[in-house]
């Protein structure tokens, strides 16, 4: 199929089997190898873009069809997803990339890759959840803390 043509999505100039700027693929059936080489274009594009556009790139990235092809995309992604920092809008589009492709695996023939990979990539999900959910809490609780600080200094200049 002819490769040089522009983005349906965005219209920048397409030259590999993914839109560069926006991820989008625009092989209609695109055979195993095909989605590998766009896996590869997809995070070739994701490590050379700036923070905001690894956003956009996770987010409407290329996601491929075969079960193999996809579990090579959740492997790829698991270390987009930071567990040992705070989440930033990229870790949280990283992990619902994960989502996706994990989603997309459930409803796949199942077979012992296939299961395999659901559940090592549920459990990345499962902990970065967790760890947003405690990370939600402990800012709440020291914002809250520092309320009762601020009132306990403004009562304690108006008594004095
Ligand atoms: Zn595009």
């Amino acid at each position: 199929m002819d490769l040089q043509s522009n983005c349906e999505n965005c219209g920048a100039p397409l030259k590999g089997h993914i839109c560069p700027f926006c991820g989008t693929s625009f092989d209609p059936s695109p055979t195993l190898s095909d989605q590998m080489i766009a896996l590869d274009q997809l995070h070739a594009a994701l490590s050379e873009a700036e923070s905001e556009r690894r956003v956009a790139l996770l987010t409407a990235g290329y996601i491929p069809e075969d079960a193999g092809a996809l579990i090579e995309a959740g492997v790829k992604c698991i270390p987009l997803v930071n567990l040992a920092f705070s989440a930033t809008q990229e870790t949280h589009a990283a992990v619902d990339r994960l989502r996706a492709i994990t989603a997309k695996l459930r409803i796949l023939d199942r077979t012992p890759e296939t299961s395999r990979a659901i559940g090592e990539f549920s459990e990345v999900i499962r902990v970065f959840d967790r760890k947003d959910r405690s990370d939600t809490l402990l800012g709440c609780s020291l914002l809250t803390i520092l309320v009762i600080v601020v009132l306990i200094a403004l009562v304690y200049y108006f008594v004095r």
